[in-house]
């Protein structure tokens, strides 16, 4: 099913016009609102009226964090703060959160896109959507939340935390649907099987998981232990929340709402734009948001864009699965690597858990890589020998496909601590 089959199967051509027209829009007001937006297109010696065909974005200002912590908390609203109706706030992940202002038709807006992706994921107003994510300045909890009352389902505003107790409601209410990260989600399952419950057997068949990087090889694995259909859902709460894109039922790519979102790929290096196709950072501009609207922000995410049809019958582009976020980029010995990298060997290489740590260090000039992986339950083998093989093999591994030298090391299972958010996949000890 569709949500919202006018807009999300619009022709290219259509579509493009109404970015054009949208994003003129944008220029105006961000020019005449923002001071910010004033000074940085004055600078560039841009006005809005130059703006005249999709290619002029490229003329057009970035805007980064750094932007945004420098006008904290309201330099960048375009609108009088009567006019905004909510504040979120980012989980302030990789530093200092920033703020992001909503009017009452921004608030409609997203509710509508979560709208547009939970029935990507197959849900619809007969479901019972547990909401898992957390609630308060974090975008998470009510962004799923508004969207699951849009599709007109039973929403259960469960937030984060209390895990013992999500376990039994979500048995005892009988949730079809899941909204977590998919860290939470492993959570979830692991507390279930402790309390002698089999998720597989209850009537949950779908879920919403993101909010951080995880592989195709997760999905698999929770498809298969849990009995659901597993999405996934990207946003950030700079640019909205959660819902800036989301799988279809073919989980080739997260299809973006390209109505409200003009998304470019660029070299994070030399911000220049990158051709279809090729990875890089993703820059967003929101053409229909009124209380923050951001004119080419820069994620920090790496990803590709790919605006061949998809199968379900969308126009819109998708996004490949993030691999991580710029900050989350190791640099071992020269080698850039990203947690999800590693993930996959061990998940689809070595059958392994999926929760694993990478503890960074350094010994003398050399930095040192060491990938902490918790053993399955009932793995944990008295056999050091074959441990000890194992782990060589991981080690070759690693080596073989990310070209980085690391320490493997077994740790036992729940050994590892877990999280009611987004994982902490990468421990720093140079830092400390
Ligand atoms: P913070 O930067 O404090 O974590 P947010 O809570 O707004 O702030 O998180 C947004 C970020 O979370 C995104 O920029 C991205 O790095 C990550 N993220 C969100 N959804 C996904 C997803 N589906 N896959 C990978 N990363 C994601
Ligand atoms: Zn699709």
């Amino acid at each position: 099913m569709i949500f919202d089959i006018e807009k999300e199967t619009m022709p290219r051509e259509d579509l493009k016009k109404l970015q054009l027209s949208r994003l003129q829009d944008l220029c105006s007001r961000i020019y005449y609102n923002v001071p910010f937006y004033k000074k940085k297109f004055d600078e560039l010696g841009v006005k809005p009226a130059d703006i005249r065909s999709l290619d002029d974005l490229k003329r057009l200002p970035f805007t980064t964090k750094q932007d945004l912590r420098d006008n904290y908390p309201y330099g960048l609203f375009a609108v009088p703060l009567d006019n905004i109706e909510r504040i979120h706030a980012s989980s302030g992940t990789t530093g200092k959160a920033v703020v992001d202002g909503y009017t009452r038709r921004d608030v409609a807006t997203w509710a509508e896109l979560v709208a547009r992706g939970l029935t990507m994921a197959g849900a619809t107003a007969s479901d019972i959507v547990h909401v898992a994510y957390g609630y308060g300045l974090f975008t998470g909890g009510l962004g799923a939340h508004y969207g699951a009352e849009r599709i007109g389902a039973t929403v259960v505003p469960m937030s984060g935390g209390a895990t013992r107790r999500q376990v039994q409601l979500l048995r005892d209410f009988g949730a079809t649907v899941l909204c977590c990260t998919p860290s939470y989600a492993n959570y979830l399952y692991e507390a279930a099987v402790d309390q002698g419950i089999d998720i597989a057997k209850l009537p949950l068949r779908v879920g919403v998981f993101g909010a951080e990087p995880w592989t195709d090889e997760m999905r698999q694995d929770m498809e298969r232990k849990m009995g659901i259909s597993a999405h996934n859902i990207y946003g950030l709460s700079e640019v909205m929340g959660p819902g800036v894109a989301m799988d279809c039922e073919e989980k080739n790519g997260m299809h973006i709402h390209e109505d409200h979102f003009i998304a470019e790929i660029i070299d994070p290096e030399t911000c220049e734009v990158l051709p279809e196709g090729s990875t890089g950072e993703l820059v967003l501009t929101t053409i229909t948001k009124q209380g923050m609207p951001l004119l080419r922000y820069r994620t920090r995410d790496i990803t590709s864009l790919d605006h061949t049809l998809c199968h379900c019958g969308r126009t819109t582009a998708r996004m490949t699965r993030i691999t991580g976020r710029s900050d989350d980029m190791l640099i071992i010995r020269g080698v850039n690597l990203f947690p999800s990298q590693v993930e996959s060997i061990l998940m689809e290489k070595e059958g392994l858990a999926s929760t694993y740590q990478l503890v960074v260090d350094r010994e003398g000039p050399l930095d040192t890589l060491e990938v902490q992986v918790e053993l399955i339950e009932g793995m944990f083998s008295d056999e050091v020998k074959a441990m000890q093989e194992q782990e060589v093999r991981v080690r070759k591994k690693i080596k073989e496909f990310l070209g980085v030298t690391a320490k493997v090391t077994f740790v036992a299972p729940h050994s590892i601590k877990r999280s009611e958010g987004k994982a902490v996949r990468i421990i720093d000890k140079r830092k400390m």
